[in-house]
């Protein structure tokens, strides 16, 4: 069945779900589950309640009853259309959290009751060379997006804003005891993106590590890299969110809005990861960068930046992307993040709040990520 044709297909989208399926668990080849979810009907639309159906466990499938789902940024881009064509009507939400409601036959790594969590990719082919370096964000044939993406059945792919879940049990990650499932779900994307180029390029002790933006990834990426022992700098337009930098954990904190801090902070570090989507004047960032030192970019600006190549030449700089990371490497951040401690500063909504919570986080007025109370959905 396509379910595209059952989105806002329904009247009352109160009174479908069906009370048995409220809890777990299923058997396998069950009938489909219809879920509450919050979706969006067109290009920037507001965002509404619906119902929306979930498949059929196949046999490497789990049924997971979602707890919290973050709202990340690009949530918002995908509801706009920023980003170029989309789905709709489409339901937003890569960063979930939630319990195993039911497997299917095949799952053995987990059970009913686990707790797990989804990020921004649901399926991959798992035979190229980038499935096989357990890098499933760059597979050749496409990594399926969790939300605003097809599945490789043709099926369209909804997220995280809704009450329950499937995925392929490959593609859920263990969300250890000691995060809280709330905390946990910004993990997800903006955990991940930020921990996987702070480990690649060597975020740790003796590095001055410096952080461009303190928002949704910013705080995450303080966080971590001051968790790994870098020495860790926020660089922000103000010091409008100065005490909240250091109080999670970074060293100095600089207003880029103040020309003499490019001057001030020259050739200072050996990492700048930039989480701001604003255009940059990238040639004083590289020049605060140390010889070989690499500035990376997570955040996306919607024009082109420019740099000038001497830039890079005089002192062995390098300008690198990241994306997210794979479901080894997110499942290794969610283990150290329980290790030491860590989730995301969060502010908890229920679902009548989402269009608000979007309006603000355009507006940057955020401390630091919306999650969604899954179970005010539909409710
Ligand atoms: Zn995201
Ligand atoms: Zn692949």
């Amino acid at each position: 069945m396509d379910v595209r044709y059952l989105l806002f297909g329904v009247s009352d989208a109160h009174s479908v779900i069906f009370p048995a399926l409220e809890s777990g668990p299923f058997l396998e080849g069950f009938m489909s589950t219809t879920t509450h979810a919050i979706a969006v009907s067109s290009p920037g639309a507001p965002l509404g309640p619906t119902t929306i159906e979930r498949r059929d466990l196949r046999p490497d499938d789990v049924l997971i009853d979602v707890a919290y789902a973050g709202i990340c940024h690009s949530d918002i881009h995908q509801a706009k259309e920023d980003w170029g064509s989309a789905i709709f009507p489409m339901v937003p939400g890569h960063e979930i959290a939630g319990v195993v409601a039911a497997v299917g036959a095949d799952v053995t790594r987990y059970q009913v009751g686990d707790r797990v969590g989804v990020g921004c990719m649901v399926d991959s082919c798992g035979e190229c060379e980038y499935c096989e370096a357990g890098t499933e964000q760059f597979c050749t044939k496409g990594a399926v997006l969790t939300y605003n993406g097809v599945g490789y059945d043709g099926q369209n792919t909804y997220g995280g804003y809704s009450r329950q879940v499937v995925v392929k049990d490959a593609f859920a990650c263990r969300i250890p005891e000691g995060i809280e499932l709330d905390v946990a779900a910004p993990l997800l994307c903006a955990g991940i993106t930020t921990y996987s180029p702070l480990r690649q390029w060597g975020a740790g002790p003796g590095k001055k590590v410096a952080v461009v933006g303190l928002g949704g990834l910013g705080h995450m990426a303080v966080k971590l890299a001051v968790a790994m022992g870098a020495e860790v700098t926020v660089l922000s337009q103000s010091l409008k969110k100065q005490e909240d930098g250091l109080r999670l954990g970074a060293k100095d904190y600089f207003a880029t809005g103040d020309a003499s801090t490019f001057d001030l902070l020259k050739r200072r570090f050996d990492l700048i990861l930039n989480t701001v989507s604003a255009e940059l004047p990238v040639d004083s960032y590289l020049g605060m960068l140390r010889v070989g030192g690499a500035m990376v970019n997570v955040g996306a600006p919607a024009k082109s930046l420019s740099y000038n190549a001497f830039s890079l030449i005089i002192g062995n700089t390098m300008l690198a992307g990241s994306s997210i990371g794979g479901i080894a490497e997110t499942q290794e951040m969610l283990n150290f993040c329980a290790e030491h401690g860590l989730g995301a500063e969060i502010e908890t909504i229920s679902a009548d709040q989402v269009n608000a919570a979007y309006e603000r986080i355009e507006n940057s007025d955020v401390r630091y990520r919306f999650v969604i109370d899954a179970k005010t959905i539909g409710a």
